[in-house]
């Protein structure tokens, strides 16, 4: 099919030219005195993505499913209990690998398409009287129902329960899109890989780690080799990698941290923000509804559309790939089917987007949704064409629609 495929899916998520041309390298000796100037570069860059002075940053040749199982391995021993609740397929797959690694997890099951139970996580370390409860596991942005949870609440809650248990958050598909606060919100291990916000290709696994997380490996007794924080660390001090590192991966995180901070992080999450607005809009120019079950949880790098019941949501999926060379998120597990997920994140703009707006009411019209043609790109045009100034000077009226 002619011209590009647009790229819709809540990643891999578009590569800038910018990044693919940085990743143009030749092989090098990853061994040479002047290499590490490099990782430096990156380990720096990721304390300042991650907003952290204390934090230490990991990289490893994996996806954001290995570094969870990076940060579990390393702070944790077999029969811990963690608190976990469940949202999502992607926070299930997390506990199921807990559970496989040997974890005692206390599931708290929530409803796909709310977000973190805070009262209910409260509730669950304040019962917990012995203090036993290792670990509070959370999934920042649930990026199979397009859910975002409020990980500050999650540290209040923490706090108000005066429980000492370490705060695990998955930020895979939030980091360098959503404003994200490591100090601020005191957690101890974040997640991420490179295939979403930062705009790579996948093949790198990240992790933040407070000084007590890194700490927690002396005692932590899951097993762990190719993930070990020690070697790592090791190696990483001197500025080289305990294992041949994947320099194309490593120079394009140059270039794409290079790329956000040149854009700057708040203008970052703001165009984001922006983004999402207009495919909310969008969604309700289409009288349709998303998984997300209240305003404050509707993420701002993916909106989850669910179709009106008797419809399937996969042919939508199918016919915008095979008839408009457009690439929608499939619906994962309890709600394969019911949805198709736009992805908003990465390099992105509104026009881009208007183009997957457009291909997706065109797909929805073909299986015979009752939509209007025109209708989400209309309504997303109109949360698009007031500038920022305007919007700030302005009446709640256009702001009523960025909330929609
Ligand atoms: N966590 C979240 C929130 C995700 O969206 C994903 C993948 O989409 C993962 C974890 C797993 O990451 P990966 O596929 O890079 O292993």
């Amino acid at each position: 099919m002619a011209g590009r495929n647009f790229l819709f899916v809540p990643g891999p998520t578009n590569v800038p030219d910018r990044i693919l041309r940085s990743m143009m390298v030749p092989m090098e000796d990853h061994r040479a005195p002047g290499f590490p100037e490099l990782p430096r570069e990156l380990f720096q860059g990721l304390k300042k993505l991650f907003k952290t002075e204390a934090g230490e940053t990991f990289i490893f040749p994996a996806s954001g499913t290995g570094a969870w199982e990076a940060a579990l391995s390393n702070t944790l021993s077999p029969g811990d209990i963690v608190l976990a609740p469940r949202f999502g397929q992607f926070s299930h797959l997390w506990i199921d690998m807990m559970q496989r690694l040997g974890l005692n997890v206390q599931v708290l099951e929530v409803e796909w398409g709310e977000g973190a139970p805070i009262a209910q996580i409260e509730q669950a370390l304040r019962d917990d009287t012995a203090r036993r409860i290792k670990g509070v596991m959370i999934v920042h942005n649930e990026t199979a129902t397009g859910v975002t949870s409020d990980i500050g609440a999650v540290r209040r809650a923490l706090d108000a329960a005066g429980h000492p248990a370490m705060l695990y958050v998955d930020a895979v598909s939030s980091l360098g899109s959503i404003d994200f606060r490591f100090d601020e919100w005191r957690v101890d291990l974040a997640i991420s890989g490179s295939q979403k916000g930062l705009m790579l290709p996948a093949g790198l696994g990240i992790v933040c780690a407070s000084p007590r997380a890194v700490e927690a490996g002396a005692s932590a007794q899951l097993r762990r080799v190719f993930f070990d924080f020690a070697d790592m660390r090791r190696a990483n001090a001197t500025g080289y990698f305990p294992y041949t590192p994947s320099l194309p991966l490593l120079y394009g995180l140059r270039e794409s941290l290079r790329m956000l901070f040149d854009e700057g992080l708040e203008a970052v999450f703001a165009r984001h923000q922006r983004l999402a607005a207009g495919t909310r809009a969008a969604v309700a120019g289409w009288k349709l509804s998303l998984c997300a079950k209240k305003a404050h949880w509707r993420s701002n790098t993916v909106s989850a559309v669910v179709v009106p019941p008797g419809f399937d949501a996969a042919r939508v999926i199918e016919i915008a790939y095979h008839r408009y060379n457009l690439s929608l998120g499939a619906g994962l597990s309890k709600v394969a089917g019911k949805v198709f997920r736009i992805g908003h994140l990465g390099d992105l703009n509104e026009l881009m987007l208007l183009g997957a707006i457009a291909g997706a009411e065109m797909a929805m019209v073909d299986v015979g949704i009752p939509i209007t043609l025109g209708s989400g790109v209309a309504a997303a045009q109109g949360v698009w064409r007031i500038t920022p100034e305007l919007q700030k000077a302005s009446s709640p009226a256009p702001l009523a629609v960025c909330a929609a």
